[in-house]
């Protein structure tokens, strides 16, 4: 068993963020001079505004998740009379979206490097029996050489062993902890979130803009809803807004519903990268693109999927 870390082994520098329930720090590991970023969750705070089994879902995905390129890695847990501590990875580059907003919009060469390793992330979090529901740019960060990391798993679903998509068998059984010696549980590691009915039932999470049609319809959300989140943030990475988008949340509900989005005119948009949103915003989840399917699209021809080193390797174009 490896030794409790406390907040004495960290040097907290600056507040670098702060969430509805969360402060998150730049931090120094005092043993090897590592910069990580630690979210320190107020006890009082979580209780106050019922986020317990947010905060428990967000510690169990990532300890299931383990190590991943386009994942936030957990490295440490622990807490005081006061506050609990999760020690993360410090993104450096900070969330998309505000590279988005700085860009205006992407490149397709930008679009196509980020959207590659948002797929290879997902298929992986997928695969550990793990549905993200609150996918968008805001929840993916940028790391200090600019790869994508996936974070904030505060709404997602865990499956249950049987609910596990089949070929996950074959990518080696989801792991309750991930590299558990590095790993330390000194919060109880319930699973609110696991999932014990249909893998499609559920009640509202996520982002407006984000929100898949059959959760606004029947409150189903499968693996497909993350594709349609996917779907959302590559419309929104071209063209610099998200494909639905009204004044109130009402309106953008009724835009998700009616399938009511178009491309700005006068805005040349590859017909290769419309085929994949036309095919991933499909209202039922049953005819959407699936992560196999994804990955065979003509945008994505010059894509070597299984050589994980030219995903997360590759130079930031
Ligand atoms: P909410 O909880 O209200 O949904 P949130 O998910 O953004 O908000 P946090 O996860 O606590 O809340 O993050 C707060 C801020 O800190 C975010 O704006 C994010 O940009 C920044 N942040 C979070 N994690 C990291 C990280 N690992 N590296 C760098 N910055 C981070």
């Amino acid at each position: 068993m490896s030794r409790k870390r406390s907040v004495k082994d960290f040097q907290i520098l600056d507040c670098i963020g702060e969430g509805s329930y969360s402060k998150v720090y730049k931090a120094v590991y005092l043993h090897n001079r590592r910069t990580y970023a630690v979210k320190i969750l107020s006890k009082r705070h979580i209780v106050k505004e019922k986020k317990i089994k947010y905060v428990t879902i967000e510690k169990t995905t990532l300890n299931r998740l383990g190590h991943h390129p386009g994942v936030v890695t957990l490295y440490y847990t622990f807490q005081d009379v006061d506050s609990l501590y999760f020690v993360i990875d410090y993104a450096n580059n900070g969330e998309m979206l505000s590279l988005l907003q700085k860009l205006g919009s992407f490149s397709e060469a930008l679009a196509k490097y980020y959207l590659v390793q948002l797929v290879d992330a997902v298929e992986f979090i997928h695969s550990k029996g793990i549905i993200h529901r609150d996918l968008k740019p805001e929840n993916i960060l940028l790391s200090h050489d600019w790869k994508l990391m996936v974070t904030d798993f505060g709404a997602a679903k865990i499956l249950n062993d049987e609910e596990l998509p089949k070929d996950s068998l074959t990518n080696g059984a989801p792991a309750p902890t991930a590299n558990g010696s590095d790993l330390e549980d000194s919060t109880s590691s319930s699973d609110e979130g696991t999932q014990s009915s249909s893998s499609r039932t559920g009640s509202f999470v996520g982002t407006a803009e984000y929100v898949s049609p059959e959760l606004l319809k029947y409150n189903q959300c499968g693996f497909e809803c993350d594709l349609w989140a996917i779907g959302c943030i590559l419309y929104q990475l071209i063209v610099g807004r998200p494909p639905f988008k009204g004044t109130t949340e009402y309106q953008t509900f009724e835009k998700i519903i009616k399938l009511e989005y178009d491309y700005p005119a006068n805005y040349f948009v590859p017909s290769t990268i419309k085929k994949i949103v036309e095919m991933l915003l499909i209202s039922n989840p049953e005819e959407r693109l699936v992560v196999a399917d994804l990955k065979k699209m003509e945008w994505f021809k010059n894509v070597s999927w299984t050589e994980k080193d030219t995903i997360w390797k590759k130079k930031v174009p």
